[in-house]
């Protein structure tokens, strides 16, 4: 089943050809294997940098969202965008995630704006040249912090404040556990902006603010009074993990994203994309492992039975194998529709996707793991690291409880846009 779903996908958008061997080039060049936990570890920042200096971070952005478009933009004799047609940005974006998958989870954090195409689509000028330059241009990183820890999935129930004082805001709160706290030149802070007046009245329960809209905010991370602790995951290992404490940060107007109280938009349209592009990085990690157990099974014996010839082997894998094609099928039909539709997601199936996908991306590790046996079970072969790392991502980004209960609630409720879940392809 070598990458037949991203082969239909570029056989839809021929377009990407390109693109793509340029994504399996820079990956063939700088992480040629899968990465198992005992090996040496990839230099995961630097590769990101590499990245950047091969046009492959700032390809998912379209002219007005501080990208160049598509096309080769040249600046001081070098490329700085891969060529992406205009309307094909989320597709590319998911493309990437995938084959960055088979090497690593880790990976997903080498190619494309990120988290940092939340300050260049709804920045001021200032921030979007700033996060340009930094993100796209040198490839450094931008982190997202919503999470607190008395409150992930519920983002009402977020208390970091931002008290206006007119012409600047002064942060203070405790955002984590979240992802890349030391590596992240800046983050995208959700936090409520409060009048002096309010933020003098206790509220420890945080009761009022739960009424107060959600804004978002672009913070350097040098900023003064902001402190990181770092702790250590289960998996995901390859970028730290930890807390963000903010003391009275004074930060400018002008770091607002949107206007005030737009926080959730912001959210809602960012991370339906991005849940899809986790799902992509997950079933591109399931994919290499089922190549890699169908390859196993192929060539191992068990007494004079060939693994291969087992039915309860090959109907594991056949499950395996099915669950994440139709998962991998779906996600690229929501990124088309988004194509389509100007950049519009469908939030609830967006978010059932990543669900579906990680929870199946992560049956096929299971299976893929167990028939490799003991050595499977080893830190020597990159399943454990796998199915470490996918488990993460069945909570990171909205736990997938939650995720389905957006797709539930929208039906029951009548909700959702008028559009079937998954969208015919238009020819
Ligand atoms: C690897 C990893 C990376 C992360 N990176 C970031 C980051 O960069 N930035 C950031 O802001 N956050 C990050 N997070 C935090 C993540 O977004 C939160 O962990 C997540 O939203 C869940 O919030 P919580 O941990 O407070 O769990 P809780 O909200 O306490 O929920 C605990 C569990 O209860 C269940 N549950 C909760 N609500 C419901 C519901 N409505 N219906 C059914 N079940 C429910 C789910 O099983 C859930 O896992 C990361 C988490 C992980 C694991």
């Amino acid at each position: 089943m070598h990458l037949s779903e991203t082969r239909a996908v570029l056989h839809r958008h021929p377009a990407l050809e390109g693109f793509a061997s340029h994504v399996n080039d820079f990956l063939d060049t700088h992480l040629p294997g899968p990465v198992a936990e005992q090996t040496a570890q990839p230099p995961w920042l630097e590769l990101r940098k590499q990245a950047a200096h091969a046009g492959l971070t700032g390809f998912d952005l379209k002219r007005g969202e501080g990208g160049p478009g598509h096309g080769h933009a040249r600046a001081r004799g070098r490329v700085l965008t891969a060529s992406v047609p205009p309307a094909l940005g989320r597709v590319a974006q998911g493309l990437a995630m995938f084959l960055a998958g088979r090497r690593d989870c880790d990976a997903r954090e080498i190619f494309s704006t990120a988290h940092g195409a939340m300050a260049l689509r709804y920045g001021t000028p200032a921030v979007r040249d700033a996060v340009r330059t930094r993100v796209v241009e040198r490839g450094e990183l931008a982190g997202v912090a919503s999470s607190e820890p008395h409150s992930g999935s519920d983002l009402r129930g977020l208390r970091t404040v931002a008290v206006d004082h007119g012409d600047h805001l002064l942060l203070s709160g405790t955002k984590g556990l979240i992802s890349r706290v030391q590596e992240a030149t800046g983050f995208v802070v959700f936090c409520k902006i409060v009048e002096p007046a309010q933020a003098a009245v206790p509220d420890t329960g945080g009761t009022w603010l739960r009424e107060v809209p959600l804004s978002a905010l672009w913070l350097p991370a040098d900023s003064a009074g902001v402190v990181t602790d770092t702790t250590t995951p289960l998996g995901l290992q390859g970028w730290s993990m930890g807390h963000l404490h903010f003391d009275r940060v004074r930060i400018g107007k002008q770091f607002l994203l949107g206007a005030p109280g737009d926080g959730r938009r912001i959210f809602d349209n960012h991370f339906s994309g991005w849940r899809v592009m986790m799902a992509l990085v997950c079933l591109g990690a399931a994919t290499a492992a089922i190549e890699e157990t169908m390859n196993r099974a192929r060539h191992r014996t068990v007494g004079r039975t060939s693994l291969a010839t087992i039915p309860s082997v090959v109907a594991r894998l056949g499950t395996a194998a099915a669950e994440t094609q139709a998962a991998t099928a779906w996600c690229f039909s929501l990124l088309e529709r988004c194509d389509q539709d100007g950049g519009q997601m469908d939030v609830a199936a967006c978010s059932a996707a990543k669900a579906l996908a990680t929870d199946a991306a992560y049956r096929a590790v299971d299976v893929a793991l167990q028939l490799h046996g003991s050595e499977g079970y080893t830190r020597c072969t990159p399943n454990e690291k796998r199915l470490r790392d996918i488990r993460g991502l069945r909570i990171a980004d909205g736990p997938n409880d939650t995720l389905y209960s957006v797709l539930a609630h929208s039906l029951l409720t009548g909700t959702r846009p008028t559009a079937p879940l998954v969208a015919q392809r238009r020819a």
